[in-house]
């Protein structure tokens, strides 16, 4: 054999080593996943990927995204709710994750009205939002003397803080309330107040809890972020309540 023949018999050789190998790999891989598939259990990777608060959407449970005929019958029979209710809404611009974009303007929900802290309108909402606010947690706070509730942020698209999953914020579902106006011209300003043990703000907690309106309540008084504000999100139909216990802090005595 010619030195030049050996070569390319080598050659040879080594490609059909090559592809010898890249086939060994890839039938490696489809077993692989067949044998997962096959016994009904994850992957050691998949397991990983699940646990992942990154992967979690954070949707309410059945939603997708561009919105399924479901949920788009789910927001006209929440619009057909408020009209019900005597709620002035009209349709608001489109978002890009909220399902059911609406505005009030006079932003009136059940006798309290929700006033901007510096923000101007529109302020476009999930119509969910705005039928929590005009069936329970309006009425509910109106009882108990609260007359306005002031907010800075309703919709925005972002994440949770320091999180890699999209915030109820970014859907229209979240409100964050930085001082409450009662009926007795009084400013309840959740920033010191609440520590200070105002037992108004505390009883909006507690309130609020109680209607069931409201999938997650945080305050100073359960979770850290929300040591200035309230942070109210919707519940829609089917949801289940995870506002997490809260520590009220105890009621300064006047001196
Ligand atoms: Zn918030």
């Amino acid at each position: 054999m010619s030195f030049e023949l050996k070569v390319l018999s080598r050659l040879g050789r080594l490609r059909g080593l090559l592809v010898a190998v890249v086939a060994m790999f890839a039938l490696g891989a489809a077993g692989g996943e067949a044998a997962a598939k096959g016994s009904g259990k994850a992957s050691k990777s998949s397991k990983k990927k699940g646990r992942k608060w990154g992967k979690r959407p954070n949707m309410p449970p059945g939603w997708v995204w561009p919105p399924s005929d479901e949920m788009i019958a789910e927001g006209d029979r929440c619009k057909a709710h408020l009209t019900e209710m005597g709620v002035k809404w009209e349709v608001g611009q489109a978002e890009r994750k909220i399902a059911t974009p609406i505005v009030v303007p006079d932003m009136k929900f059940g006798g309290v009205e929700l006033v901007p802290l510096w923000r101007k309108p529109p302020f476009v909402m999930d119509c969910h939002m705005a039928e929590a606010w005009a069936e329970k947690g309006g009425p509910a706070l109106a009882a108990i003397g609260v007359e306005k509730v002031v907010f800075s942020t309703i919709y925005k698209y972002r994440n949770v803080d320091g999180m890699n999953v999209l915030s109820r914020h970014a859907l229209g579902l979240a409100m964050d309330v930085y001082q409450f106006i009662t009926k007795d011209g009084k400013t309840h300003v959740v920033l010191g107040d609440y520590r200070r043990g105002d037992t108004v703000l505390h009883d909006i907690e507690n309130t609020a809890n109680a209607t069931g309106g409201y999938r997650m309540l945080l305050t100073p008084g359960n979770d850290r972020g929300h040591y200035d504000h309230f942070h109210f999100e919707a519940r829609t139909p089917g949801e289940r309540i995870e506002t997490p216990p809260t520590r009220q802090p105890k009621p300064r005595k006047n001196t």
